[in-house]
């Protein structure tokens, strides 16, 4: 059989993967000291990125996938021991949802015109080396997913992950190299720095290299790219209210708000942060939330001692967010039975553990006079992030008015919160949901550029 260029092109490869492999220190794959370093060998890695076939970057894809897969349950101990926050059996499950459901190049398609003046295409190009910065909520499946999409759209990554959270995020980097290499691509697709700071972020943020930025995280850090004079793609904080009206099955409801709610300790930007509920239900879901979904009904004296321990000074207390009830409860001298999963109580919607987005499972219950209040309530609480609600109804007029109203990046109706990432939903993953800038849940194509490629009066051969 002949030997063609593009298969002496792949064994030159596959060959100098493996002597990179051989000369990296174990676990060092895309980790440098200085930022300035680090975007340099990406952009390195994107100099061979670029001018591989799609084929080729489905193939590193499918070796990171793999990976995910082998080292779910390692990366999950990790997340979990590092940042003391989740808990490892749901990290587990969001590690597989990024190996099985984040698109790849699949996502990366071609939109073309053909007529009597010829043909035009609009391309998806690369950006190059796109700088990431990455929440210690999600560290591991942000960076995995992130990655994923990036480089299934011809990119490399700079990322700047969070510090309390680095030691998972270097695993992760150097797990994504190790499949790149194995498959034939390049060391360094992915990178970072040892230390990252607020200094190694605005080393990347200002890198004459870096054209895109995408950072996954709070309002500081959304702020901070859009103010960085590059293109910023800025997925920021939400505050999901669950709205459930009269004509929901209020049983279910309340056993999908509970499992969406505590999903990890309700780390996920988009899990259910509060209730609104029509008057005439409050009191059956109430019933259902504490009988039959493990909830722990928190008194007026328990909520006070909560607001103290989890509002420090008026401020999040990181040592409360993303611990589960039970822990919580512990804090304030309630010894709860081991079975309960989630605290509940109800309150008006300026109650401090109902208006902050706290990343715990504590669920306050607002009480609205009808539908139209309830609608008012929730889109108050959500603070015009626009990024998550869900609601509970089967009143499709209902389900349009709070739509619209609420105009978030999602909404999902009469399930638990995370149906939106795929996880028991139709849809793709991701972990990055772009809430401020608009792009909604990002995936490959959102990592790209609309390039034009005209073929002027050939080429249309109808
Ligand atoms: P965080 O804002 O404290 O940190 C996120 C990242 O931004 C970290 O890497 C941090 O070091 C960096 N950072 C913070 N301020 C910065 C600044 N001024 N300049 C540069 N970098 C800065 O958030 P967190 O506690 O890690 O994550 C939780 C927050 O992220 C919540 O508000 C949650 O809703 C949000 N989040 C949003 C999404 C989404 O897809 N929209 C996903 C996950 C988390």
């Amino acid at each position: 059989m002949p030997i063609s260029e593009s298969m002496v092109q792949e064994i030159v490869q596959e060959v100098m993967a493996k002597m990179q492999i051989a000369d990296a220190p174990a676990g060092k794959h895309g980790i440098f000291k200085e930022m300035n370093d680090a975007i340099e060998a990406a952009k390195k890695a994107d100099q061979i990125v670029r001018k591989m076939s799609m084929d080729q970057r489905e193939k590193i894809l499918t070796s990171i996938r793999q990976k995910i897969r082998e080292n779910a349950e390692v990366l999950a101990r990790m997340g979990v021991d590092e940042t003391g926050m989740g808990n490892v059996g749901d990290k587990i499950l969001k590690h597989h949802l990024v190996a099985d459901k984040t698109p790849g190049t699949e996502d990366i398609t071609t939109t073309a015109w053909s007529g009597d003046r010829g043909l035009t295409l609009i391309e998806m190009g690369p950006f190059g080396v796109i700088g990431a910065i990455t929440p210690c909520t999600n560290p591991s499946e942000t960076i995995l997913c992130n990655t994923i999409g990036m480089l299934a759209g011809g990119n490399t990554v700079v990322f700047n992950p969070h510090p309390q959270a680095i030691k998972t995020s270097i695993y992760a980097i150097n797990l994504l190299n190790e499949a790149s290499l194995e498959a034939g691509g390049p060391d360094n697709i992915a990178v970072t720095v040892e230390h990252p700071t607020l200094e190694t972020s605005n080393i990347m943020m200002k890198h004459k290299d870096i054209q895109l930025i995408a950072a996954t995280g709070g309002p500081g850090v959304v702020t901070a790219v859009l103010s960085s004079g590059k293109r910023g793609i800025g997925a920021g904080a939400g505050n999901p209210p669950a709205l459930v009206d009269e004509t929901a099955d209020i049983r279910k409801a309340a056993q999908d708000i509970v499992n969406g709610c505590t999903f990890d300790n309700n780390l996920p930007c988009i899990a259910e942060k509060e209730i609104v509920a029509v008057s005439s239900v409050v009191d059956e879901l109430m019933h259902y939330l504490i009988t039959e979904n493990d909830c722990y009904l928190a008194s007026k004296e328990e909520q006070d001692k909560l607001v103290s321990v989890v509002m420090k000074d008026g401020r999040l207390n990181r040592k409360c967010v993303g611990r589960d009830a039970k822990t919580l409860l512990s804090m304030i001298g309630v010894n709860a039975p081991a079975n309960i999963r989630c605290i509940v109580f109800e309150g008006p919607k300026e109650h401090p553990l109902i208006t902050t987005e706290l990343m715990m499972p504590i669920l306050g219950v607002v009480r609205a006079k009808d539908f139209d209040d309830a609608v008012e309530q929730a889109v108050w609480l959500e603070h015009g992030n626009r990024h998550s609600a869900h609601i509970h109804s089967k009143n499709i007029d209902n389900i349009t008015k709070y739509a619209k109203a609420i105009d978030t990046a999602i909404l999902v109706k009469n399930a638990p919160s995370y149906a939106a990432l795929g996880f028991g939903g139709e849809g793709y993953c991701t972990f990055t949901i772009a809430s401020r800038t608009g792009e909604g849940l990002t995936s490959a194509s959102t990592f790209t550029k609309r390039r034009r490629c005209v073929m002027s009066d050939s080429l249309c051969i109808r």
